[in-house]
């Protein structure tokens, strides 16, 4: 049956450059009722319609190998995360301003996974909300309004947040309270190869200060995506971020850990971001998979932290940490836990990365394999030697990969790192099926600029 997790993947026809009629009919109704700010996956746009574990299946009934969503952490429609909000749907779901235990037994779960002194939780539906809440504690805990980001970052897409977003353009100008750093990069950028990279990344902190107090602002926040995906999954010098961290405090600062990527084990080695760094946030917020899709988001910190904002706001949120959506997020946390996810993200994406350094031997395209666990970038380069991002060529492999069936992302600075973010029920089964697809696409890919010497490819 469709659902069959039968392993042969169908290799899709090649009739990618011509759009199907029925598809060509649902792009003209998305764009009828929902505008243009929409973005589309792929030059041949994927019409999905049901999910199960990796596996994602299309109208047609192709199966596509998932490598790229991160929010079905436990896999698509898992049964027991669909089971717990059926239940819980059926018998109560309201806000928080009704005691209910469900909200209770799940702050409690979630903060016994973060350090001691982080043991309160509040609740949002999306990254953006808990990253605007983190700015508001963090303004009203040092009176402070300067917010230190990464030159290549996402936060989300709230009017506050948006400034924050630097990997966009937007039509929201930035106020100047806001400064960034360059992304802590240690295969490409301002300080690459160099062994003092992390201290002259850090270094960065206290001219940002300084841009901030010349503009009459002292930092009141300094935050950054802990895995760092949207600059590129680098490989952040060793030390860099405690550096920063201790820069920052020094300044009056508070350091916002946004773990919405990196959070609930996916890097295999730690549960949280900041922990692979040795770093303890002030606050740290979470979203993407806590419910598994259904929508719940959350920052956790001190209870000093939240003190001077609970003195003159206090906080209400209709559709945050509602009886539906803990129950989900607690479900997510038994599987993590039952399954051991995070052990396995580590032992599948050792096995993966292994397999790509094999891969790399031949395929001269690979510049750099990075990251750890569920968590993996490829970094793909024209030229070994010069490191030149291969921006034309990522985009090419992402659609290749799409017609064998398998869905990867790209991402950083110049669009040239396969992200590799599965479901954290990813195999090595499925691993060996990805590296199977990507000997054939890379391999096409490193033919066609070898016949075109010197000519980017088109
Ligand atoms: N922070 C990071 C690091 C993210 O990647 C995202 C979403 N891609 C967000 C925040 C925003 O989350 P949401 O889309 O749930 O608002």
């Amino acid at each position: 049956g469709k659902h069959s997790l039968a392993f042969a993947v169908p290799v899709m026809s090649d009739s990618h450059q011509s759009v199907s009629p029925r598809l060509e009919k649902l792009l003209k109704r998305r764009q009828r009722f929902m505008g243009k700010a929409y973005r589309l996956f792929y030059e041949q746009p994927l019409h999905v319609v049901s999910g199960e574990g990796v596996w994602l299946y299309d109208s047609d009934g192709n199966k596509y190998l998932d490598v790229y969503n991160n929010v079905p952490h436990v896999g698509h429609c898992h049964p027991q995360v669909v089971e717990a909000i059926c239940k819980q749907a059926q018998t109560l779901n309201t806000h928080t301003r009704y005691l209910h235990g469900l909200v209770l037994e799940y702050a409690e779960r979630l903060t016994s996974k973060l350090p001691d002194k982080l043991d309160k939780a509040m609740f949002a539906c999306s990254g953006t909300e808990a990253n605007e809440l983190a700015l508001r504690l963090a303004r009203a805990s040092t009176g402070a309004r300067g917010m230190i980001v990464t030159d290549h970052a996402y936060h989300g897409t709230s009017w506050a947040i948006a400034q924050i977003t630097t990997c966009y353009k937007t039509s929201e100008k930035r106020g100047d309270n806001i400064v960034t750093v360059p992304t802590p990069d240690g295969f490409r950028g301002l300080y690459a190869d160099d062994t003092l990279a992390a201290d002259k990344y850090a270094e960065h902190l206290h001219s940002a200060i300084e841009t901030l107090a010349q503009r009459g602002h002292r930092p009141a926040a300094f935050i950054v995506d802990t895995i760092f995906s949207n600059e590129g999954l680098p490989t952040v010098p060793a030390g860099y971020l405690k550096k920063a961290v201790d820069i920052v405090r020094k300044a009056g600062g508070l350091f916002v850990a946004d773990e919405v990527q990196p959070g609930f084990g996916r890097l295999g080695t730690h549960f949280w971001g900041f922990d692979s760094h040795g770093v303890t946030p002030d606050i740290a917020t979470m979203g993407k998979p806590m419910g598994n899709g259904y929508p719940i988001s959350a920052l956790v910190t001190s209870a000093d932290v939240i003190e001077s904002f609970q003195r003159n706001s206090h906080y209400f949120n209709t559709f945050g940490g509602t009886p539906v959506a803990c129950a989900a997020a607690l479900a997510v946390l038994d599987i993590i836990e039952k399954q051991d996810l995070q052990a396995r993200a580590l032992e599948t994406g050792n096995y993966l990365k292994d397999g790509l350094k094999e891969l790399a031997e031949n395929n001269h395209i690979i510049g750099d394999i990075r990251g750890t666990g569920m968590f993996l970038g490829i970094d793909l380069v024209r030229d070994q030697d010069t490191r030149e991002p291969a921006t034309q060529e990522t985009k090419k492999a992402v659609n290749l990969l799409r017609h064998q069936g398998v869905l990867i992302g790209s991402t950083g600075q110049f669009d040239n790192v396969l992200k590799i973010r599965p479901p954290m029920v990813f195999s090595k089964d499925h691993a060996d099926l990805l590296l199977q697809k990507l000997v054939i696409v890379l391999q096409s890919l490193s033919d066609e600029a070898r016949s075109k010497p010197g000519h980017p490819l088109p």
